[in-house]
């Protein structure tokens, strides 16, 4: 099969480590350009990715949020498990920088 991606490759069957969120997850029967390197992995290794993301609590950790007005700044609510992933707890100093005007990013110290 070509690859999709730069279409010159051709995909071959490899175990691959998987990261997520900086953590090891394992590693699992993908589909690997022998080009480019993109990385593909069929249904069943998709769900057992998923099963183990899952499984350390890695799962669903983006999430929406509201910006709130307090005092003369404004408040970022970080929902409970990604603050628990990071170890947020309150009065912990962070460091914020935009990336762009869509984008900001949280430097924990
Ligand atoms: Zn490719």
């Amino acid at each position: 099969m070509k690859c999709t991606h730069c279409n010159m490759g051709e995909y071959q069957k490899k175990k691959v480590p998987y990261t997520f969120l900086g953590e090891h997850i394992g590693t699992f029967e993908g589909l690997i350009c022998t080009h480019c390197g993109e990385t593909l992995f069929e249904s069943a290794s998709s769900d057992l990715i998923e099963k183990k993301v899952r499984e350390k609590g890695l799962w669903g950790l983006r999430a929406r949020s509201k910006i709130s007005e307090v005092g003369n700044g404004l408040d970022v609510r970080i929902p409970k498990p990604l603050a628990q992933f990071l170890s947020l707890k309150k009065g912990k100093e962070i460091i914020i920088e935009p990336i762009d005007r869509n984008q900001l990013k949280i430097i924990i110290e």
